[in-house]
């Protein structure tokens, strides 16, 4: 490919606060809208790695020696630049990823309101102390880790990102980023960004490239601490090559989300928020809808579920998928489950777009009588396809739910008060929604599955992250000689 054929400069690794030439190889990057070619990136080596390690450690010492408060100040001002350039932003995530405008304008919101967590902090940091015995206190502060990694999958190029680096550098860390290479432009204007906010060079790297870098992350010995976001396939491998080499890791997997409908529903609102969960960002995100489990009588509701969900237009509400391969992939489960004896209410197969035949799309799909034996009930689809499996009871639906190897999502929709409750406190996934089809759990909640979804302790957003991106030292201290002393004094 002719360097003047790119669209996007070149994208290069960013370390020290510059961006730099490097990596041993080169790959091109596609817009999965049309198909054509965006840029080129680098596959990083360990030598990239230890340029970037190098300056991380060296920013460390002044950055991690500012007071909480004025760390935040950058993320203050980077807040408004993200505001500021919101559609282009927004633009670029649609152009990368192959989501909407509309859905990719509410990733970048997303960011924004990660980025306010970061800037809350100092609020919900304060530690605790107490008079633990005579004239004896003890307290307890947050220290940062020092250099950490973040390695980010293709479906939320900006927000995914935004999930970890704004608080770790927050409490003190210096980060290196590592986004898929599917999508590796976002990150660069989040660096261009954070570099124009006033962060200090070297707090935030990016080393761009695939396996290898990610293998070399989890060995380095001077990184402390890395969190994954992406497939369990390789949520397993970081975990357990990160943590064989004795660092922290938090590793979010994959998901299969379970939507328990039950007869006494109410119609429109449980149609309409399946449909957008199974097909908002063309599926392709840890929270959609990927199995309906219908309690009893509800063809009402998938009738008027196949009404709303053929209303989604290909290339218009619904953007691509990102890759041929993933495209393929899709289909091949709903051929497969057709030929198993599953009805295909809604077929979005072979769907192409006027004037973007070079893009992945694939249109709604509602497939109905799925059995749970079948591939497409038990595996992660990743595309706008949901499965109906029928069941006769609540207790052999949640059985259902709860025999999957994952966990991130369930949801319930009914009228039913009792029944919703029954239902939360029996779902086996870490994030339960009642009459919501997207149950993620805004700031400052914390973010995370159970199961195969995540492997690590704590959750990768919110509060309970902040105890993944720091360590608790404890200070007990005693200034009164005379104070009355016992054995614990
Ligand atoms: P992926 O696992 O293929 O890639 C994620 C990252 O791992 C990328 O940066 C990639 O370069 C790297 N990688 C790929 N193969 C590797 C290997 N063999 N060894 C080491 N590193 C490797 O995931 P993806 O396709 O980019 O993203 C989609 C997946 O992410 C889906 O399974 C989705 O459910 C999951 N996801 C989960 C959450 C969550 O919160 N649980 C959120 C977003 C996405």
């Amino acid at each position: 490919m002719a360097v003047n054929t790119l669209k996007y400069p070149k994208v290069q690794n960013f370390i020290n606060g510059e961006f730099t030439r490097n990596g041993h190889k080169a790959m091109d990057v596609h817009s999965p809208l049309d198909g054509s070619v965006l840029s080129t990136l680098p596959l990083s080596s360990n030598k990239d790695l230890e340029q970037a390690v190098a300056a991380a450690q060296k920013a460390f010492p002044a950055w991690s020696a500012l007071t909480i408060k004025e760390r935040v100040q950058i993320f203050y001002r980077y807040r408004t630049l993200v505001e500021q350039n919101l559609d282009e932003l927004a633009a670029l995530v649609s152009e990368e990823n192959g989501k909407t405008i509309g859905e990719a304008t509410a990733e970048v919101a997303k960011s924004i309101e990660l980025t306010e967590f970061a800037c809350s902090l100092p609020q919900i940091i304060t530690g605790e102390i107490l008079e633990v015995s005579q004239g004896v206190e003890c307290r307890t502060t947050h220290a940062p880790l020092g250099v950490v990694a973040c390695i980010s999958p293709f479906n939320f190029p900006h927000m995914v990102p935004h999930w970890t680096v704004p608080n770790a550098i927050a409490l003190g860390n210096c980060v290196i980023l590592k986004p898929s290479e599917l999508v590796p432009l976002s990150a660069v204007r989040m660096a261009e960004m954070l570099k124009e906010a006033g962060l200090p060079d070297g707090v935030f790297n990016i080393v761009h490239g695939d396996k290898e870098i990610v293998e070399a992350i989890c060995d380095h010995p001077a990184i402390e601490a890395v969190s994954f976001v992406g497939s369990t396939r390789v949520a397993k491998i970081v975990y357990k090559r990160a943590t064989a080499n004795l660092k922290r890791c938090v590793a979010l997997g994959g998901a299969k989300n379970h939507l328990l409908v039950l007869p006494d529903a109410h119609v429109e609102m449980t149609a309409t928020n399946i449909a957008a969960s199974m097909s908002g960002c063309a599926g392709q995100r840890c929270m959609a809808a990927s199995a309906m489990v219908g309690v009893g009588k509800i063809d009402h509701i998938v009738a008027r579920l196949c009404e709303v969900a053929r209303d989604i237009k290909v290339g218009e509400s619904l953007g691509s998928v990102i890759s041929k391969e993933a495209k393929e992939r899709i289909e091949r489960y709903i051929t497969e489950a057709e030929a198993a004896g599953a009805k295909v209410l809604v077929d979005g197969r072979n769907a192409t777009v006027a004037g973007k035949e070079g893009g992945y799309y694939v249109g709604t799909t509602i497939i109905d009588y799925v059995t749970p034996d079948m591939a497409i009930a038990k595996e992660e689809v990743f595309g706008p396809v949901l499965a109906i499996i029928r069941s006769d009871d609540l207790d052999e639906a949640i059985a259902i739910e709860n025999s999957s190897n994952y966990g991130n999502a369930a949801a319930v929709f009914t009228q039913s008060g009792g029944l919703a409750r029954y239902v939360m406190e029996r779902a086996s996934a870490g994030m339960i929604g009642v009459n919501i089809g997207v149950p993620v759990p805004r700031e400052p909640f914390s973010f995370g599955g159970w199961n195969e979804s995540k492997f690590g302790v704590g959750d990768i957003t919110g509060k309970s992250s902040l105890a993944f991106w720091s360590k608790i030292k404890k200070t007990t201290t005693k200034w009164n000689p005379d104070a009355f002393t016992n054995w614990m004094s």
